[in-house]
Parts: C-alpha cells; structure tokens; sequence
C-alpha cells in the first residue's frame, strides 16, 4: 500500500449525481486544489473530449433528434465515453496524471438503466467494453433529492416538472444509491446538502487518504 501523496501515480475519479447536485462546482474546486499541490490534473466531462466525441455529442444534443429511442442514446453515450477514455484518459493516467471526470460509465447505469429502464446487466456489458474495463478508482456521489438539485440550479421550478420528469430523476437517484452499496469499494456517497466547502473538505481528505494496493 503505497498513500498517494508518496506515489507518482495518478488516479481516476469521477463525479455522480443529478444535473444541479453540485458536481462541476466540487470538480473544479478539487482540480484547482490538486493542481497547487503541484501535481498534473485534468477534467473531463461527457458526453465529448476531443473531435470524434464532440461530433457524437452533437447528435445526442441536438434537439432535431428527439425521436432518439433509448437504446441508440444508450449506444452513443458508450460510443463517445469509449473515445474519449481511450484518446485522453488512459494516456492521461499512464503520465501520472489526477484525471477527473464529471460524469463516467456509472451514468449510463443510472439515467439509462434505472431512469430508461434499460437492462442493467447489458448496460454494464456495454460499458466494459466501451471502456476496456477501465473503472474509476474513487467515485463520488452526491446525494441530494433530485427536486431540490434542480430548484438549486435554476433548470425548473417545482411545479413546471412534468410528473414524469421528476419520476424519472427519482429512479435515476434510487439507482445510484443501489449502485454505490453495490460498489462500495469506490463509491463514497457524500450529503448534497452541506455547504460547497465541506463537501470539498470531505472530498480532499479522501483523495489524501487514498493508497494504492501494490
Ligand atoms: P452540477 O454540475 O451537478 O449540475 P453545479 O455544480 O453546476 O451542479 O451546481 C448547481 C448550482 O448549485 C450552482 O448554482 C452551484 O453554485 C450550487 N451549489 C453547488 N453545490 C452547492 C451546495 N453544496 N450548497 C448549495 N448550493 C450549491
């Protein structure tokens, strides 16, 4: 067990949890505080990375595609994460750097598979081999009622959410809780509603405890 402030390595993290729960603000501040420690870090986000992600990105934006069905936004989400880790992640982590991702495969389980109801075991197939097995080391989740992240970032008011919509971030955040209990060596589940600075304090001394199996 080698603690990663004495190691070389890099590490994978990535963020979790629904649009508004304060994931890019916890991503940056953890990028800004790995990098005055003077190690290498970089932020990735999904859907996109470099050229071909981006082009896939536009097609799953693009609001001409509504008629999407579920399978094939399923298959573009893994299609633009399998680019992307293969183009930036990995040779980001082989040059020791901190990679930090807002968002990675367990979205797909979550907004997919418990929001769309796809088949879960597929899903984690599909994501293994979009990935080539590549799984975070450390995972935050941040949990917070799906209404209130989306009351805190201004996307809707309440009352405007269609019923559905609501269910559906609801089984999206019953399905990442399933998933860090299932995956509990590299979930840590943090409260959503503490302030911005004690989630970033919980999240830094995580990272500073970390050691690597060796
Ligand atoms: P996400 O990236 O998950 O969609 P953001 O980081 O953009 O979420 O945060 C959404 C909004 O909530 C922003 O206005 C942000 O300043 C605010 N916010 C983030 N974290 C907290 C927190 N712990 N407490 C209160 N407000 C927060």
């Amino acid at each position: 067990m080698i603690k990663m402030y004495t190691s070389n390595k890099g590490l994978f993290i990535s963020f979790e949890g629904v649009d508004g729960c304060g994931k890019s603000t916890q991503v940056k501040l953890l990028r800004d505080k790995i990098g005055s420690e003077g190690r290498k870090v970089e932020l990735v986000r999904e859907p996109g990375g470099l050229k071909i992600s981006e082009e896939i990105r536009k097609i799953l934006l693009n609001p001409e595609n509504s008629a999407m069905n579920f399978e094939t936004e399923a298959l573009l989400m893994t299609a633009s994460r399998a680019q992307l880790t293969e183009e930036v992640i990995r040779p980001l982590l082989v040059k020791g750097f901190f990679v930090i991702a807002d968002r990675f495969s367990d979205s797909t389980l979550a907004y997919q598979g418990g929001g769309r109801k796809l088949d879960l075991n597929i899903l984690k197939k599909i994501n293994s081999f979009a990935t080539k097995n590549l799984v975070p080391d450390i995972t935050f989740l941040i949990d917070i009622k799906p209404e209130d992240a989306m009351m805190r970032s201004g996307l809707a008011s309440t009352d405007r959410i269609e019923g559905a919509g609501i269910d559906l971030q609801k089984d999206v955040q019953k399905t990442y809780l399933s998933l860090a209990k299932e995956f509990s060596n590299r979930f840590i589940i943090l409260d959503g509603y503490d302030s911005i600075s004690s989630i970033h304090s919980i999240i830094w001394d995580k990272i500073i405890n970390y050691s690597y199996e060796d």
